[in-house]
Parts: structure tokens; sequence; C-alpha cells
């Protein structure tokens, strides 16, 4: 399996997730959407609360341990995932952690602010700094340098964990494993899934996941769903980290721009807002399936599986593998939101 992705085996990982996650069929969604679906329990990878970043993660805290770092120095969104796995893996691993809040969402209320994995991240320890603009990447990374800079001449060792483009995608490794976890699961259980649904934000679990199937010779389809930028960014972000990852890994370029398909169609508002298709998802999943999806991530991916389902982009029948990348614990922080639009 790992001679297919070349030279995986040697960045170092520390391993963070339980795996394998389960893949569950999904029997009363499947008749609500016309559809045989699946869902990898990604939300399951074990570490305070799971999600994506678990997997994505390892390889990061591979990076900081083999440089002796002392300290991790990270930014993401107010209710980032990545941040709050982040600060329990530090937790666990006996490091300092600093983090930078970067305000993506617009007028969100202080519940927001406290609330879901900004709790969770002051119950860790973590120490927090907050970055005024959402979609100033580059400003977000400087900020983020300055931070670790200081730390350095308190005498500490900080490594950061890049997430803005100019870096290797470290974390798109984690996806290229999960891919061979998926393909042995689904060979063990003789079944063939035509489309493969999921988040597209750093684009660093899609990419990652992609480039691993097609490594491995697997033909079906990989839908990402925009939660961030538009198609036509986001394209041109996944092809950059197919190719990133291609040359990390020492393989050939095994995924074709025709394999990369993004679709934006429930995005708006933005980043991190609910629409009513998006709380219309969460609502089903739940009393479905008693599935939670949250509103910056799942739910829209959820949401955007309905509407390609629809308008059978997603053909009647076919068998969608949906990955649940996690999130939950950003419910309790879009509680108002989310009332307004559920409540029976
Ligand atoms: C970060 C995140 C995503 C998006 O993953 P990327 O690798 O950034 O594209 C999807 N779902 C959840 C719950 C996340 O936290």
């Amino acid at each position: 399996m790992t001679t297919k992705f070349g030279r995986l085996a040697a960045y170092p990982r520390v391993p963070l997730s339980i795996l394998p996650t389960a893949i569950e069929p999904a029997p009363r969604l499947s008749a609500e959407f016309g559809l045989e679906l699946f869902i990898k329990r990604d939300d399951l990878t074990g570490l305070a609360f799971g999600g994506n970043k678990t997997r994505q993660l390892e390889f990061y805290f591979g990076a900081a341990r083999e440089e002796g770092a002392d300290t991790i120095v990270i930014t993401g969104a107010v209710q980032s995932n990545y941040v709050r796995v982040a600060a329990a893996a530090a937790a666990r691993l006996g490091l300092e952690i600093h983090i930078q809040s970067e305000e993506r969402v617009p007028d969100m209320d202080e519940l927001y602010h406290q609330s879901g994995n900004i709790l969770l991240n002051d119950i860790l320890g973590a120490h927090r700094y907050s970055y005024p603009d959402g979609e100033d990447e580059a400003g977000a990374d400087a900020a983020v340098r300055a931070i670790a800079d200081k730390l350095r001449d308190e005498g500490k060792r900080p490594y950061i964990v890049p997430l803005a483009p100019g870096h290797p995608p470290l974390g798109a490794l984690g996806y290229v494993l999960a891919a061979a976890e998926i393909v042995a699961q689904l060979q063990a259980s003789d079944t063939k899934i035509d489309t493969v649904v999921i988040a597209s934000g750093s684009g660093f679990t899609h990419a990652g996941l992609l480039f691993g199937l097609r490594a491995m010779g697997q033909e079906m389809a990989v839908q990402g769903i925009c939660v961030r930028r538009n198609a036509e960014a986001q394209f041109q972000r996944i092809a950059n980290h197919c190719r990133d990852i291609s040359e990390m890994l020492g393989v050939g370029e095994v995924v074709a721009d025709t394999d990369i398909k993004v679709f934006d169609g429930v995005l708006a508002p933005g980043y991190g807002q609910l629409n009513p298709a998006t709380a219309d998802a969460i609502v089903l999943a739940a009393r479905c399936e008693g599935l939670f999806l949250d509103p910056p991530y799942t739910g829209k991916v959820m949401a955007g599986l309905m509407a390609l389902a629809a308008d059978q982009t997603i053909a009647p029948g076919s068998k969608v593998l949906f990955i649940h990348t996690g999130g939950t614990p950003a419910l309790f922080a879009y509680g108002p939101q989310l009332q307004h639009w559920t409540r029976p």
C-alpha cells in the first residue's frame, strides 16, 4: 500500500487519532436523497472531540517534535476545530500553545466568542491572541510569526503550524493515509463507492484524499463542497496542493484537472455563516440518523450533497461516501442562529 505513497513514511508523525474510524450506512438519509449513503465517521477520531484535524496534526506535531520545539503557535478562525485539536495535542505532549483567533465571520455575538471551541481552548490552557481580519492570510501569518519571534526572545523554541499557501501541505498527508484506510474498508465490505463528498476549506483534506485515492488507482469521483472560497479559487488551491503533495512524496502527478470537482452552491453568504439549506441539512441528519453536523463545515457539505442529488449531478441510486470531518463543538457557539432556523 504505502509503496504507492512514495516518501510518505519518511515524514515524522505523532499518533493522535483512534483509527480506523467506522464507515456506517445511513439508511434513512439514503431514502430521503434517493441515494445509497455511507458516512465515514472522522468526527470520531478520538482526541478532544475528534475531527479531520487529528489526522492532519499528526504530521505537524511530528515535525515540531523533530525540531525539538517546546511551544506551538497556530492561527485559525475563532471557532476553529484545528486550533482546538492542536491545543489538546499540545497538552497531551506537554507543550505550551499560543493561538491566534481570526475574525473571519462578521456580526457574531458574545456566545460565538466564548462558547464551543473557545471554551475548550481555555480549559486546555491555550494562550489566546486576536487578529481583526479574517481574509488576510498573509497578514495573519505575519502576526503569527511575530508571536513566535517574541517567544523565541523569551528563550522558548516555538513551532508554527502554517495554514496559508506557500508552505508544504503537510496536513494533507493525513488524508493520503486516510485514502488507504477507506479503500481497505470498502474492499473488506465489498462496497463500491461512486462518489465521495467532502468539505473543501484549506483543501488539505480534499487534496490529500483525492491524491491518495488516485495514487492507489481508485477512480471514484471526489466531490469537494466549498466552505470558504468560490469554486474557481478553490479549484486552483486544490490543484496546487496536489502538485505539492506529488513533490513531497516523489510520486508522479496522479491527479488530473478533470478529477478536481468543487461546488460552491451552498457557500453563501460566506465562511462560517449559516444559510437555510445548511440549517435544513443539520436538522435532517439529526432527525434521520441521530447524527450531528456543524454549521461551518459538515452542515454545508450535507446541504451541497442534497443540492447535487436534487439536480442529479450525483446520479440517483449512486453509492455515496460522506466524510464527516467533525466540528460538532461549534454547534454550541451557533446556538441562537440554529434555534432561529431549527426549533420544531
Ligand atoms: C477544517 C475543517 C474542515 C475543512 O478541512 P480542510 O482540510 O481545511 O479543507 C472540514 N470540516 C471540519 C469540521 C473542519 O474543522
